[in-house]
C-alpha cells in the first residue's frame, strides 16, 4: 500500500464508511488528481484515502477491502497505543532544566569546534524528538522527551548538536555523533520503541 500524505482539502473531502466483514471502520475520501488509489492512516486513527474523482467509489471501496487485514490490524494497534500508560521520567519543567544543563555540560566541545552556544527551544511536537537550525543556531526539543530515560534525552542533545557539522543524516554525521556518543545505536532503538502522541 502507497503511503503519501494528504492534504486538507476539505472541500474535497468525504466522511465515508465501510464494512468490513461487520466491523465498520469509517473513512475520509478525498478526491485529487493521483493516479493510484492510496490509503494511509493517521495518528488519529482515521483512515484517509485518495482518490482520482474519475475512480468510482465502488472500486475505491473494493480497494480498501483488498487491504482490510492491515488497515484493521493497524487500527487496533494504533487504539492500543493510544491508550497504553507511558512512563514520565520527567516533569515538563524538569526536562528542560535537564536539557538546558546538558547543553551547557556538552558545550565545551563544540565550542573548541567553532560552534556558537545554540538557543534552546522547547516545543510539543509529535514527529520529531528535536531539530536543529544551523543557519540561526537554534536547538529545539520536543517536550515528549519527558517520556524518554536520561540517556536518551542526552542522545537526542548529542544528535542535534552534530547536525551542526552534517545537516543531513550522512555516514558524515553517524561519525561526527559517535564520537561523543557512541553507544547512539542502542539509544536510538530506545527511543524508537517511545511512542509519542
Ligand atoms: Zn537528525
Amino acid at each position: 500500500m502507497k503511503m503519501a500524505m494528504l492534504p486538507y482539502m476539505s472541500a474535497d473531502m468525504k466522511d465515508m464508511e465501510l464494512n468490513f466483514g461487520g466491523r465498520k471502520v469509517p473513512y475520509v475520501l478525498v478526491r485529487k488528481n493521483v493516479k493510484n488509489i492510496n490509503a494511509r492512516i493517521k495518528d488519529d486513527g482515521i483512515v484517509y484515502v485518495s482518490a482520482n474523482p474519475f475512480v468510482p467509489k465502488a472500486q475505491v471501496e473494493a480497494f480498501l477491502l483488498s487491504k482490510a487485514d492491515f488497515i484493521l490490524h493497524a487500527l487496533d494497534q494504533n487504539a492500543a497505543r493510544m491508550h497504553a500508560p507511558r512512563k514520565a521520567y520527567f516533569t515538563e519543567e524538569e526536562l528542560k532544566a535537564f536539557i538546558t544543563a546538558y547543553c551547557e555540560k556538552v558545550y565545551p566541545y563544540y565550542a573548541g569546534r567553532g560552534v556558537p552556544f545554540p538557543e534552546i527551544r522547547f516545543r510539543k511536537m509529535v514527529s520529531r524528538w528535536g531539530s536543529c537550525h544551523t543557519g540561526r543556531h537554534i536547538l529545539t526539543f520536543s517536550t515528549n522527551l519527558l517520556y524518554a530515560p536520561e540517556e536518551c534525552v542526552e542522545y537526542v542533545v548529542l544528535h542535534e548538536f552534530s547536525h551542526f557539522f552534517a545537516a543531513n543524516h550522512s555516514a558524515a554525521f553517524y561519525a561526527e555523533l559517535e564520537k561523543v556518543c557512541p553507544l547512539y545505536k542502542e539509544r536510538r532503538k530506545k527511543l524508537k520503541e517511545i511512542h509519542i502522541r
